[in-house]
């Protein structure tokens, strides 16, 4: 299982660019989590997303109750209207840390390896790095979030 180049740098067009939704969950689709996966333990990571590792598929990982979750064509169904403010870093930005402000609870749909849809309700840790891995995958990053 390879270890891939991760992407840096916030001006970088690959973490802008909008993913899109994958079809079936392929061989190359569990293969490319694997390989997320191996990437994300070895730069001792809590998230990470397919473009990052400068794919295009709307695939993430994320460690959700302390485990490794593989979110396939994950969507943000629901928001709570209360957020909590937190320090967050990002494995394409280096040495850069901000408070951002997620919210406390959401519910997200996926596809896991299976195929099988599934929906969950999310809070405070498993919540902000979804709602961190899900921005990537719409292009969007941390330094985007206005802080005062
Ligand atoms: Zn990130």
């Amino acid at each position: 299982m390879p270890i891939l180049p991760i992407v840096i740098g916030p001006d970088n067009p690959i973490l802008r660019k909008k993913t899109k939704p994958v079809p079936a969950v392929t061989k190359d689709v569990k293969q490319l989590i694997k390989d997320m996966i191996e990437t994300m333990k070895e730069a001792s990571g809590v998230g990470l997303a397919a473009p990052q590792v400068a794919r295009t598929e709307r695939i993430c990982i994320a460690v959700i109750g302390g485990k490794i979750t593989p979110l396939i064509n994950p969507v943000i169904s629901g928001k709570s209207k209360e957020k909590d403010l937190d320090q967050e870093g990002c494995l394409s930005l280096p040495n850069v840390w901000l408070m951002i402000p997620r919210s406390v609870e959401i519910t997200v749909t996926y596809k896991d390896l299976k195929g099988k849809k599934q929906q969950r309700k999310l809070k405070n840790f498993d919540a902000r790095v979804v709602q961190h891995e899900v921005d990537h995958l719409e292009g969007v990053l941390i330094v985007d979030y206005a802080t005062s």
